[in-house]
């Protein structure tokens, strides 16, 4: 596949690297925005699938790690004002595991864990013997309508995303991609600052049909709250910040004559819980403790939740279970354990699934592990805002739905709206929020 790579730094500038302009201060570097392109935008197939509207642009933008309560008119008054305008749905939910990459993925595959690999941001990797972050390429194994829409609509399709890891494991989907550009320090994220003007100029250059986007702020700035679990100062202050940045991004769209072709599809991956810093569980220190379960288990720490791997004789294996699900269920802290396969999450999460109450979190395999208040992953960060909205003649104006969805059902939602089929997805399209 043909890319070019068009306003990357060469290898030969090492000093140019994404992190460190961000750290020698952030002036200028919005020149250096640039996108991967791929030689396509395509011929389609030999006969291409119709979307439902010449002339619709299909926006899907994460708020990440936004709590529903928060999507008020104090807090968040463009993204209020655009629930209001349009359709929002009041039981919405990420699944398990609340993490960015399992949901990010559900959005756009419309598929389980067990189908399209991705169960948690964390996982045991048997091959490595060791944990790592699903942050590859080809860790996506199920088509994503990123690039079916390019290929089977012949469309333009572009990733805007602010994570590095969401870059990673998107990458050689989309028509256009941009790499998060310049990073913050530790949390590996470009500000919503930047990611919403490369969203402009990714618009302004390649007019996508469907654009992915994810905004890090709330997540990024939740995670490190110190007052999270009481004022929350960073975070309100990163869900307004966020806020005007799409209310900037609303202006532009009606400026450029865009707004009356655009649908929003808006929500986030998950929500965000805060513990106090001696409301931890560290059951790599359990296991090592109990001569039966010394060496026998893998941990992939995934904030609210712990995933375990068993290592040991295959013969074994059903009573070290067990015994595992004894010592975890006497820790403080621990909520619920689950088979991998109850929560549909496929080999990747291991044997074993323990989340943590509310107000709690997981540190593996230290105590100093994961220091950080703000966490998600466990039942408590489910909740999340979902709402459909835009300037397009097919939005349905003012609704409120009760009926349970999920990140699941983007990607159907997505399929339906450029005619491709969806009838493989375990999710559906939000058909309710559109006059079709
Ligand atoms: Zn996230």
């Amino acid at each position: 596949m043909c890319q070019l790579d068009r306003h990357r730094p060469t290898p030969d500038s090492p000093a140019l690297s994404r992190r460190t302009v961000l750290a020698a201060g952030g002036a200028g570097v919005l020149a250096a925005v640039g996108a991967t392109v791929l030689g396509t935008p395509a011929a389609a197939w030999a006969r291409p699938t119709q979307p439902v509207a010449d002339d619709v642009d299909v926006y899907v933008i994460v708020t990440d790690g936004m709590i529903p309560s928060e999507l008020n008119a104090a807090q968040a008054p463009t993204l209020s004002r655009w629930a209001d305008h349009g359709t929002r749905y009041t039981s919405a939910r990420a699944h398990m595991i609340a993490e960015t990459l399992p949901n990010h993925t559900a959005m756009m595959t419309g598929v389980y864990p067990d189908r399209n690999g991705v169960p948690s941001n964390s996982i045991w990797d048997r091959a490595a013997g060791d944990e790592r972050t699903l942050d590859r390429a080809d860790d996506i194994t199920y088509p994503t309508v990123l690039e079916r829409v390019r290929v089977e609509a012949g469309v333009t399709t572009a990733s805007v995303l602010s994570k590095d890891y969401l870059h990673g494991i998107f990458s050689g989907r989309a028509s256009v991609q941009w790499a998060p550009f310049p990073l913050v320090p530790v949390t590996d994220h470009s500000l919503d600052e930047f990611t919403v003007e490369a969203l402009k100029r990714t618009v302004i250059d390649h007019s996508p049909r469907f654009t992915f986007v994810n905004l890090g702020d709330m997540d990024r700035f939740g995670h490190m709250d110190l007052s999270g679990y009481s004022l929350r100062v960073a975070r309100n202050q990163a869900v307004w910040n966020s806020d005007h940045k799409l209310f900037q991004f609303e202006r532009f769209l009606r400026e450029t004559g865009r707004w009356e072709r655009s649908v929003l599809i808006v929500l986030a991956d998950h929500s965000m819980d805060w513990s106090v810093p001696e409301n931890f569980i560290n059951a790599g220190a359990a296991i090592d403790a109990d001569p039966a379960l010394r060496g026998r288990f893998g941990i992939a720490q995934n904030g609210g939740a712990d995933t375990f791997t068993y290592l040991g004789a295959p013969a074994e294996r059903g009573a070290a279970l067990d015994r595992l699900r004894t010592v975890l269920a006497g820790l403080p802290g621990v909520n619920s354990l689950y088979d991998p396969a109850e929560l549909r999450l496929g080999e990747r999460a291991g044997d074993l699934v323990a989340t943590c109450h509310p107000g709690w979190r997981f540190s593996d395999p230290t105590p100093l592990s994961n220091p950080i208040p703000g966490n998600h992953g466990h039942e408590a960060t489910l909740p999340i805002p979902f709402f459909v909205s835009g300037g397009h003649r097919i939005v349905r104006h003012g609704q409120v739905v009760d009926r349970p969805v999920t990140t699941r059902d983007v990607a159907p939602t997505v399929a339906r709206l450029f005619g491709l089929d969806h009838g493989d997805m375990d999710g559906s399209p939000v058909v309710e929020a559109f006059d079709l």
